[in-house]
């Protein structure tokens, strides 16, 4: 391994200030509050926050890193923020907003500071459609990288197979234009590998001609969740890949934005997103509509612009414990397990444990990438808010809901789910062989380590 030996860390704040046209903010002064992620429980401070306005100042920050032998993190909404000390700069993407739709080549060219809800509303007035995920208020770059299963991966796939090029700034400060064609190994690195390769400065994405979905979600009482479960796992054996569908046990805390009757108490959703015929769609949700009485019923054909209101998820930063795995079946003793760890009246102190069907277009999407997860058949992932009550509750019992499902891991994550703190989940995320090559392309593009930092996939130091 060629590792350079790293220089002794020095202040880079004049450094920076004077290779760098965006603003350049250390601790205290205005602009470092930029660094304060969506995710309120993870501690983000960093020796310099650099608020870029272009692959150059990207490439600058590289470098005054490298000479002051500090690492470069990247992070542009924090809904996936990783711990950040001060030996890091970390780039902050906001001021790179750019968002150009062509709908004569049905193309977005999006720059990284750009959120998905404004790529959604762009393309609407084309009626095109970006592929995204269950909360279109996440950052574009972040969401592609980890590869993006959103609420129609059955139907459209992952967002990683709709992108067409990336501008990639290299741990060296190299400023490469990545398509499938020109940087294969690049491209397929970064359909997958997160910020394992460098920092993603713009990409270039299909749109899809889709204005209006049949979507939403069904709602019930917490004593229908039994009984909701195992009719999903039914239904979900043989659904068609128009549809997708995913189903949650929440405990929505009485809030502004929760509706009334969802407030304060055990309830169960399930989401639904098809992009087929209406009545077809409405058919095929028939058995679960006839399972129990809706406390809410949201299903409907619904404009793009508002499918973020499938998932329904928090909008406000808040302080989350995360944890995820992918299951290769799900089965009858798995349904009574995943009720009695997380059903109503189990104690479950998490706000959401979901299942997402998978399968269809994901499955069978993908000839060269670093997503390692295409034949997992759902996703689990609880999701708590770190606040009292509950807050001390929270990690041991995902722990528990996680163990208890076991037996029906694949023991993979998604990369977009996966604890960014814990450096084990990364052999959860990628199998040997994606890992050894994607390590192999991150020491040839950043000998000197600058970006050897969060979750990254590098070749271990001696
Ligand atoms: C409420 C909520 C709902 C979610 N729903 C889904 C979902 O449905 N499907 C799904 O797949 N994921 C989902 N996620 C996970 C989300 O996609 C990841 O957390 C993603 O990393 C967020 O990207 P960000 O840029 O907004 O976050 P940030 O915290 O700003 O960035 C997180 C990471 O993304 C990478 N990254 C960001 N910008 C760049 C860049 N310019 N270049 C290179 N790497 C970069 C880096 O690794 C960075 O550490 C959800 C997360 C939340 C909080």
């Amino acid at each position: 391994m060629s590792t350079l030996a790293a220089p002794p860390t020095t202040d880079p704040i004049p450094d920076l200030r004077a290779a760098v046209e965006g603003v350049v903010a250390g601790p205290g002064e205005p602009g470092y509050d930029r660094a304060v992620p969506w995710r309120l429980d993870v501690e983000v401070s960093p020796s310099a926050v650099v608020l870029a306005t272009s692959g150059d100042d990207v490439s600058a920050t590289m470098r005054v890193a490298a000479a002051h032998g500090l690492t470069v993190a990247v992070a542009s909404t924090g809904h996936g923020a990783l711990p950040i000390d001060e030996s890091s700069i970390l780039v902050h993407t906001a001021s790179l907003t750019g968002c150009v739709i062509d709908p004569e080549t049905r193309t977005a060219r999006v720059g990284a500071g750009v959120r998905w809800q404004q790529v959604i509303d762009l393309a609407a007035v084309h009626g095109l459609a970006p592929v995204v995920g269950s909360a279109p208020d996440v950052g574009v770059i972040g969401f592609l990288t980890g590869a993006g299963v959103g609420p129609l991966v059955r139907s459209v796939g992952l967002a990683c197979d709709r992108v067409r090029s990336f501008d990639l700034v290299t741990g060296t400060g190299e400023q490469l234009h990545v398509t499938p064609a020109a940087r294969p190994d690049l491209f397929a690195g970064l359909c997958g590998g997160k910020g394992t390769l460098g920092i993603v400065t713009s990409v270039e994405i299909d749109l899809l001609p889709i204005a209006e979905i049949y979507g939403g979600a069904l709602y019930f009482d917490g004593s229908d969740s039994a009984a909701v479960l195992r009719a999903w796992r039914r239904w979900t054996a043989d659904l068609s890949d128009d549809v997708t569908t995913s189903i949650a046990f929440l405990q929505l805390p009485q809030a502004p934005d929760v509706p009334p009757p969802l407030a304060g108490r055990f309830t169960v959703a399930v989401r639904y997103a098809s992009v087929g015929d209406p009545d077809a769609a409405e058919a095929e949700l028939g058995p679960m509509r006839a399972v129990a009485t809706p406390v809410v019923d949201t299903i409907g054909v619904m404009p793009y612009r508002d499918i973020g209101a499938v998932h329904s998820d928090p909008v406000d930063p808040m302080p989350a414990h995360e944890r995820h795995t992918l299951l290769s079946e799900l089965t009858v003793d798995a349904v009574e397990t995943m009720i009695e760890v997380a059903g109503a009246g189990s104690g479950s102190p998490q706000a959401i444990v979901e299942l997402r069907l998978l399968g269809g277009e994901m499955a069978r999407g993908g000839a060269a990438d670093a997503f390692c997860h295409r034949g997992a058949a759902y996703s689990l992932l609880t999701i708590g808010v770190l606040v009292p009550p509950v807050a001390d509750a929270i990690p041991a019992h995902a722990a528990r809901v996680i163990e208890a499902m076991a037996p029906w891991s694949t023991g993979g994550e998604f990369p977009n789910f996966s604890p960014a703190a814990d450096p084990d989940s990364l052999a959860r995320c990628y199998d040997e062989e994606t890992r050894a090559w994607l390590a192999a392309l991150a020491e040839e593009h950043d000998p000197n380590g600058v970006l050897r930092v969060g979750h990254v996939v590098r070749t271990p130091r001696v």
